[in-house]
């Protein structure tokens, strides 16, 4: 018998869904369930593993009411949406996709420096409003190369972002908490690091740990020329002091595609040109997402085959 295995929201492409049902009896929930959820009630006794992605994750709430869960495969690299403690506490496993995201989200994250430091949208909106012709003044953007690039969380996305800003000229620097692989290259502190950057990419995990590491001092330490890149989590910035520093001019510009309550993004940036938004797409590419789906099915076969998990979370 094929064991049941519940699935979180609705994004999982045709491909995916036939790969789940060769090998599972697959209960789909678009919404995210909670106790008490009158459909969850009726199968929530059977339910074996639970897949999801790095936003939805799962709560406490839905762990409790799955009696019988055994593994909890997230479809993302980020698990800050996960309870780990509690999932180890229970012995239920974890596991997510590293690695086959990693150069896309870099590559992202480079688009969405080059962008907010170019100011790719407001040009694109000039010419689109006919400004061009009426030669409307535009004021120069600035130049990467001989700027210092700041990496919070060198891992594997921060240092693919690196690799591809040393390519720009740019000299890089970092922070973690972990000498890293080049720790000349470290700097002392998160607020040193920002004070020696002229422009800031954050790359560190989301969660208890890494919330609101930017504040309005560190924005302060950025200042009026700097430049903020969020391909990281929402949660890493106290927005309310972004938002504020941005309007006010005390920080240059930022490229955001992570926000503290999503889909919701403040209505102050809407009207802000020294912004870039975009919806939360680092790894958002056919083949990206298609090896990620393949390893998140992958974790879960060999879960249920007594095989050793392929990326498990440790
Ligand atoms: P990773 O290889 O685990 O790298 C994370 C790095 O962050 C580590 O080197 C770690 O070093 C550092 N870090 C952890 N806690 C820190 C702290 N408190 N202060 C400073 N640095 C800290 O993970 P990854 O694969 O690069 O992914 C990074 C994150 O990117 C994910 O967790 C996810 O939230 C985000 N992401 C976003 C998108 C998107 O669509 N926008 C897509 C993929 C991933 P130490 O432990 O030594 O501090």
């Amino acid at each position: 018998m094929k064991p049941d295995i519940l699935v979180l929201g609705s994004m999982w492409s045709q491909e995916m869904r036939d790969q789940l049902r060769q090998s599972f009896a697959c209960h789909f929930m678009d919404a995210i369930p909670g106790a008490g959820d009158a459909s969850l009630e009726t199968i929530a006794g059977g339910i074996r593993a639970v897949l999801t992605t790095g936003m939805i994750g799962v709560t406490p709430e839905l762990v409790a009411s799955l009696p019988a869960l055994e593994i909890v495969s997230v479809n993302g690299v980020g698990v800050d949406a996960v309870p780990l403690a509690l999932l180890a506490d229970k012995g239920i496993h974890v596991t997510n996709t590293p690695d086959v995201l990693t150069d896309d989200v870099a590559d992202f994250a480079v688009t969405l420096l080059l962008s907010t430091v170019r100011r790719l949208p407001l040009l694109d909106r000039y010419v689109r409003d006919g400004k061009w012709p009426a030669r409307a003044p535009l004021t120069h953007a600035r130049s990467l190369k001989g700027k210092v690039a700041g990496i919070v969380g060198f891992g594997r996305i921060g240092q693919a972002v690196a690799q591809r800003l040393q390519g720009f000229g740019m000299e890089v620097r970092y922070f973690q908490r972990s000498a890293g692989p080049a720790p000349e290259q470290r700097s002392s502190s998160l607020l040193a690091l920002a004070e020696e950057s002229d422009m800031l990419v954050l790359c560190m995990p989301g969660g208890a740990d890494t919330r609101h590491m930017i504040d309005a001092r560190l924005l302060e330490a950025l200042g009026p020329e700097g430049t903020l890149v969020n391909i990281a989590r929402g949660s890493v910035v106290d927005q309310d002091a972004l938002v504020a520093a941005l309007r006010d001019g005390r920080l240059g510009a930022a490229g955001l595609d992570v926000f503290e309550d999503e889909p919701n993004v403040p209505q102050a940036l809407f009207g802000l040109d020294n912004v870039v938004l975009t919806p939360h797409v680092g790894s958002f590419t056919v083949e990206a997402r298609r090896a990620m789906g393949r390893l998140a099915v992958a974790n879960l076969v060999a879960h249920f085959n007594g095989e050793p998990l392929p990326t498990p979370v440790v």
